[in-house]
């Protein structure tokens, strides 16, 4: 994507300000390594990535960042099993979760197959803000040594 560092911060300013929100440097850094590609992180990994600009950061900061960025809309968390995966693509769409590599892989929007989930959420009386679904099993390269 031809996302600039510069637009990205930029955003990420207006949503933290629009909220009462500090800006911090912590933030911003993380949001950076976040915002123009889509995928799917955990706090370790994110940790990681961002330990080298700032070495003092802690695994609890990276997990209540990214908390904060699930509130403004910015990272959707997915509900797949294992650690918790944060997904840079906030708008709704469906999982496919490896049960032996771990990995977790995108399905595109989906939709249909929401309805009955849906309507079953619904005549139980919730009010539904979205639906998507994580399917689990093994995914195509880990299948590819089953032989
Ligand atoms: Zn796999
Ligand atoms: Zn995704």
């Amino acid at each position: 994507m031809s996302d600039t560092r510069a637009q990205a911060d930029g955003r990420l300013v207006e949503r933290l300000r629009g909220a009462g929100m500090r800006v911090t440097p912590q933030r911003l850094a993380l949001h950076r390594l976040l915002a123009g590609s889509h995928r799917h992180v955990t706090a370790e990994g994110l940790l990681r990535e961002a330990s080298g600009e700032l070495p003092g950061l802690a695994l609890p900061t990276v997990y209540s960042t990214l908390e904060l960025f699930v509130e403004l809309g910015i990272v959707r968390r997915v509900a797949a099993p294992g650690a918790a995966r944060y997904d840079t693509d906030a708008r709704p769409h469906d999982h496919f979760t490896c049960a032996t590599c771990g990995g977790l892989f995108d399905l595109g929007s989906g939709g249909a197959g929401h309805d009955e989930a849906v309507r079953a959420a619904e005549a139980a009386g919730h009010a539904v803000a979205a639906a998507a679904v994580v399917v689990t099993g093994r995914c195509a390269t880990c299948r590819r040594g089953d032989d």
